[in-house]
């Protein structure tokens, strides 16, 4: 991982669209502060589109959405995406019907219970209604779930058919097929018609931890924020760019040196 002072102005106006995570990139522990929020605006105003992406839900991906200077909510680590349409209408996009989503739910349910009866260090995270694809158990938001029991509870639910994902709070189950590279190609084909390659390599994607691992792999420019350098055995790719600060204060040093590169 570089120090941002090595990023090239060649290199920041290369791309059209910052993509990134929240928890810990954005947030600061579930906080959004002054200075984080401000940097969207300034990264928003260099012509950059902005694209949340996250493992949070879908429920949350919609305020976010509507309220802040983005272009669309990735939520569920890519699974579905909140934007607004040609009509100045919010929707969510999804591929697949709600009746296959309320029966596939219903089946992460049961592999959620299975998981909690065997590991009781981990409890079901606090946001699971406004899931729309997903099960998340907490992990690190109000419990601390030693890292050998969450290795075994993913081997578990991978057994049980489910795939999983790890944040620095929470771990997923789901069916889906997509990670926080392919969901955001999806969408982009999906939105803006854009080739799914070249969306991934003009596009930056700022994160911090395992769930962030296919993005740090795909995105043209990847950038990490400080808290990143404990997850970094966790990552098959490091991300490009480190900045010296954590998490919000990290995300803004980041949004800066991308301002003044591009001029
Ligand atoms: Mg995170």
């Amino acid at each position: 991982m570089r120090p941002l002072l090595r990023l090239s102005s060649e290199e920041a106006r290369a791309i059209d669209t910052v993509v990134f995570d929240l928890d810990d990139t954005l947030l600061d522990h579930g906080r959004l502060t002054e200075v984080a929020y401000s940097a969207l605006f300034r990264l928003r105003e260099a012509g950059l589109a902005l694209v949340a992406s996250t493992g949070r839900p879908a429920g949350w991906a919609q305020l976010f959405a509507r309220q802040w200077p983005l272009t669309a909510a990735l939520a569920e680590n890519g699974a579905v995406a909140w934007a607004r349409g040609d009509d100045g209408r919010y929707r969510l996009d999804d591929p697949l019907p709600l009746a296959e989503r309320a029966r596939r739910r219903a089946a992460l349910r049961e592999i959620a219970a299975q998981l909690l009866e065997r590991f009781p260090a981990l409890g079901l995270a606090d946001d699971n209604d406004a899931r729309h694809t997903d099960m998340a158990l907490d992990i690190g938001e109000h419990r601390r779930a030693a890292p050998e029991d969450v290795a075994r509870a993913r081997a578990l639910a991978t057994s049980l058919g489910a795939r999983t994902f790890a944040s620095s709070v929470h771990m997923h189950l789901t069916f889906e097929g997509y990670d926080k590279a392919t969901g955001f190609a999806r969408w982009a084909r999906a939105a803006r018609g854009d080739d799914p390659t070249r969306a991934l390599k003009r596009a930056a994607f700022l994160g911090d931890s395992g769930n962030d691992a296919p993005a740090f792999a795909a995105f043209g420019l990847t950038f990490g924020v400080s808290n990143v350098a404990s997850h970094v055995g966790k990552l098959t790719v490091p991300p490009r760019y480190v900045a010296s600060r954590p998490m919000g204060a990290g995300f803004a040093e980041i949004a800066d040196a991308l301002v003044a590169r591009r001029g």
